[in-house]
């Protein structure tokens, strides 16, 4: 295959790149020689000191677009300081490499890393791998598209990591950083879900995986590759820590560069565990007869946040071989728990679980509720070697794997293509057994894991702790130019909106996105799209609007948080659908009973 010929083909230009590099260049042709004098930088310790992150601007896009129906001023401003922070990209199934709906695969964003990467500063470019066979075993929400079988090893290694490999391995990207986070959830349930069948049958390819992924990542010098391992609140216990250093060197030693194949850890992928309870500092203290750990809430975990399991962690796996200089990084994007549930004080009870209770940042009613929870806030900003953490963290920096606004699983069954299924963890009307039977505290409403979910990104924002600075901006001096007088439209007077309808189909069901933008001189305070489905098309679940169907006619009414839609912004909404016969696009759509230009 014309793809496989590629990889070796470049394998074979670093190599040989590599050797000119470090023999004489006179024998060297021109070409290599000029590559050699421009040669990428060596390894580093840690990628992110002094380095810039890359921004997604797809997701930047679209936060800059929630920013627009903010409807206050100093949420759209904080907002807007989030758009520009660097998130990570994430290779969630095989065509995210050529580009999921956006179209925008791992090329398009390398391209943009490199416009990104200002002089000689260097760019790190968050990266995920993220589609083992098997995956997400323990949960359904981000089950994928592969088997835990052989041939689903084989498709991982050869369509998945193969072609992200080739990619980077073009040398016009040999001096971006690029950080790769493997395999999120995936060796931390081999500890404590083993007993699990469906995390029985992934366990040998999810070794095998992770140790190819190492393997064909690590011929490029210029890759960073973060295992991931789970947060504080899973594997914080002796019982699950030390298993967990014993089974990261077990992967490390069967890799062909043994420990120097893995650059560090990174930790709370996703999750919202916080980085420390300011108001519960020592686990071990007591509280009327018992220790503040033995609260039902830490069920005996010491662990309290992520600075506490990555100290534990980092002790384990010097314990256990790795080198002292492996570097760590947490997710902090989603772990702020600010807003107005936030204790500004400790309890005074004597009653251990309630002075946990009174105390505790962590708003959730189990530190297991991992989906889309509710009053979470937006943590740290993005940085390198951040001031104030433990130095025993080894922390080289807080990241934002997880981009705020995406969401962590639908809250009820919604077809799709990508193997993801309906996990009741996501659904707050449900009682969970894994969270001692309580309630799981999800956010109501949320479209399938990784789409856009405005509801939970509002939230995030108002309970972002620290609180998200509004950017500050240069005011513009006020033009004394005379305004020229606005053009009477030549063309679709009635139009003062476009629609744009984006879908993808499979056997009988389909996504659609649709973008609305408001091209009139005047704000709304409310919208309601109209259109009818050429096809027999159904509407099954919708998302950013309440939805309707009578016949083929389709109705989708602003949700209470979106309804403002000022002059030339847009709103985007969506939903799951059927279909028996060729899904047809929609041909005409209304803006509240005004007829829309298609874009
Ligand atoms: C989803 C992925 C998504 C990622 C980032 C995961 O939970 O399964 O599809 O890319 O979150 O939002």
């Amino acid at each position: 295959m014309s793809e496989h010929g590629n990889r070796t083909a470049r394998r074979r230009w670093r190599a040989v790149a590599t050797a000119a590099t470090a023999t004489a260049l006179v024998a060297v042709p021109l070409t290599l020689a000029t590559t050699a004098a421009n040669a990428a930088e060596a390894h580093v310790d840690n990628p992110y000191a002094g380095a810039k992150q890359y921004v997604n601007p797809t997701w930047a896009e679209t936060v800059e677009s929630a920013a627009t129906r903010a409807g206050d001023p100093t949420l759209a401003g904080q907002m807007r300081t989030v758009a520009q922070q660097p998130t990570a990209v994430w290779m969630d199934r095989i065509s995210a490499i050529t580009g999921n709906a956006d179209g925008k695969g791992l090329k398009f964003h390398l391209d943009e890393a490199l416009k990104q990467k200002s002089g000689s500063q260097p760019l790190v470019f968050n990266l995920v791998i993220y589609n083992l066979p098997g995956r997400d075993c323990f949960a359904l929400a981000s089950n994928g598209e592969l088997p835990p079988t052989a041939a689903g090893l084989t498709r991982y290694q050869t369509e998945y990591i193969d072609p992200i490999v080739d990619l980077l391995g073009d040398p016009k990207y040999q001096d971006l950083r690029i950080s790769a986070t493997i395999e999120p959830d995936s060796l931390p349930n081999l500890i404590t879900n083993i007993s699990e069948p469906a995390c029985q049958a992934s366990a040998p390819y999810y070794r095998e995986g992770v140790k190819y992924a190492l393997d064909e990542l690590k011929t490029l010098p210029n890759v960073y590759t973060y295992l991931d391992a789970a947060h504080s609140g899973w594997l914080g216990w002796d019982s699950n820590s030390g298993p967990t250093a014993k089974l990261f060197a077990e992967v490390a030693k069967s890799t062909k560069k043994g420990f120097a194949s893995v650059d560090g850890f990174v930790t709370n992928t996703a999750n919202s565990t916080p980085l420390a309870e300011p108001f519960l500092p020592n686990p071990n203290l007591q509280v009327g007869s018992a220790q503040v750990r033995s609260a039902k809430f830490y069920e005996w975990n010491p662990d309290f946040g992520e600075h506490a399991w990555t100290a534990q962690l980092h002790r384990l796996l010097v314990a256990e071989g790795f080198p002292a200089s492996t570097g760590m990084l947490i997710d902090t994007s989603r772990n702020g728990w600010g807003g107005p549930n936030r204790p500004t004080k400790v309890s005074t009870s004597t009653n251990v679980d309630t002075y946990v209770d009174e105390s505790r940042i962590d708003r959730r009613n189990h530190r297991g509720a991992w989906c889309n929870p509710l009053g979470a806030g937006i943590g740290e900003l993005p940085r390198a070697t951040p001031a104030g953490a433990p130095a025993e963290s080894h922390l080289d920096a807080y990241v934002w794997i997880k981009p705020p606004g995406e969401s962590d699983g639908a809250s009820k069954e919604i077809p799709n293509d990508q193997g993801k299924s309906f996990d009741r963890m996501c659904d707050p009307t449900f009682v969970s057994p894994k969270l001692s039977n309580q309630l799981t505290g999800a956010t109501p409403d949320a479209p399938l894991a990784g789409q856009w979910f405005e509801a939970q990104f509002r939230t995030l924002v108002k309970n972002a702790y620290p609180a998200t600075p509004t950017p500050t901006v240069t005011p513009t001096p006020t033009p004394t130019v005379t305004p020229t007088p606005t053009p009477t439209p030549t063309s679709n007077p009635g139009a003062v909106c476009t629609v744009k309808y984006t879908a993808s189909s499979w056997n009988s069901g389909f996504t659609a996105s649709v973008k609305v933008t408001n091209n009139g001189t005047s704000a709304l305070s409310g919208w309601t799209l109209g259109f009818s489905f050429a096809n027999g098309q159904t509407v099954q679940q919708g998302w950013s609007a309440t939805w309707a169907q009578s016949g083929s006619a389709v109705t989708a009414t602003n949700a209470a948080w979106n309804g403002a839609l000022a002059p030339g912004a847009s709103v985007d909404i969506g939903f799951n659908g059927s279909h028996s016969g060729t899904n047809t696009a929609p041909t005409s759509f209304t803006l509240n009973g005004t007829t829309c230009q298609v874009g």
